[in-house]
């Protein structure tokens, strides 16, 4: 009996020959199943890094020349981009006028606390990822023709969060502006407090204030910048404590995040709540200064609120 044609080359099971029939895809690469969550990254390869940025706003494709031309604001709807806090100290002083402070001052890993990495390590790797020490660079510096303290805090290094370093910082920053009689500026970015550190990083929130109220007391005026994200510690600190308090357009401003609100309300929240056009509207935020602008605005400012001191501070 003659065995049928199809039976072996139809299953591939003839010698050199090639299988008549495609092999079925495995079951994991089937279209119903979930991609795996690293699949999206091959698209990525498409773009070669560090030429150009997709903003997260407009979707446009910038290059990346272009958005550090433009202070890391998209040229084509305005979206402010994170800034780190060197090139911002560079974008609102005079050339060659900033005196960094405390330049070496490091965080210690006084908990020895160990997560997924312990702190010393992630201190580690982000200090050599972002050249930073800690999470903000302070110093004191001329904007226009004032000289001013001037602290910038960065979210790239462990997501601007508050610590030990960044509290002593800002309060030498602080007494040191006290001292010489100069106006302040902080600009802050931050996550909240640093949780490696425990209740080290809160008692910064206290001794930053209790910095601040002096300074209050010598008539010096305090501005504070509020950015992309300014949240929790910080926020309930020094970030909200200025005289005048500004902020970048659309930068998220609060203490808890919305959700943890949401739950613990059980109300819905308005459109637009935690944004800086919401706070503004409601009298926490006295002006939304877009990023271009800020170094003239707080020149403005520093001359018009140091000018108007002397005659207050001499009268009887
Ligand atoms: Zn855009």
């Amino acid at each position: 009996m003659a065995t049928s044609p199809f039976s072996r080359k139809s299953l591939g099971l003839e010698g050199k020959e090639p299988p008549a029939v495609p092999p079925v895809a495995p079951p994991e690469r089937g279209f119903l199943r979930k991609p795996k969550l690293g699949a999206a990254r091959v698209r990525k390869k498409d773009i070669p890094e560090g030429i150009w940025t997709k903003c997260p706003k407009c979707s446009t494709m910038i290059y990346d020349k272009e958005l550090d031309e433009h202070l890391k604001v998209c040229p084509h709807c305005g979206h402010h981009f994170p800034i780190g806090a060197r090139e911002r100290i560079n974008s609102l002083v005079e050339t060659c006028s900033f005196e960094e402070m405390d330049a070496a001052m490091t965080s210690v890993d006084v908990l020895e606390f160990t997560g997924v990495a312990s702190y010393g390590e992630k201190l580690d790797s982000y200090r050599k990822n972002t050249g930073l020490r800690d999470a903000v660079v302070t110093g004191i510096g001329r904007i226009g023709p004032s000289r001013v303290g001037l602290g910038v805090m960065d979210f790239g290094f462990l997501g601007g969060s508050m610590g030990s370093v960044v509290g002593e910082k800002l309060t030498r920053l602080i007494e040191q502006t006290t001292a010489q009689g100069l106006p302040l500026i902080i600009v802050s970015t931050s996550g909240g407090a640093r949780m490696y550190e425990g209740m080290f990083s809160l008692m910064q929130m206290a001794k930053t204030s209790a910095a601040l109220a002096y300074h209050a007391r010598s008539r010096l005026p305090y501005l504070s910048v509020l950015t992309h994200p300014t949240t929790a510690g910080v926020m309930a600190s020094y970030a909200s404590l200025g005289d005048l308090i500004l902020a970048e357009p659309g930068a998220m401003i609060g203490f808890a995040g919305p959700r943890v609100i949401k739950d613990t309300t059980q109300a819905e929240l308005p459109p637009g709540f935690q944004t800086a056009e919401f706070l503004r509207d409601r009298g926490l935020i006295d002006a939304i200064i877009p990023r271009r602008d800020l170094k003239e605005q707080l020149a403005f400012f520093l001359e018009f609120l140091m000018g108007s001191r002397q005659p207050l501070a001499t009268s009887p």
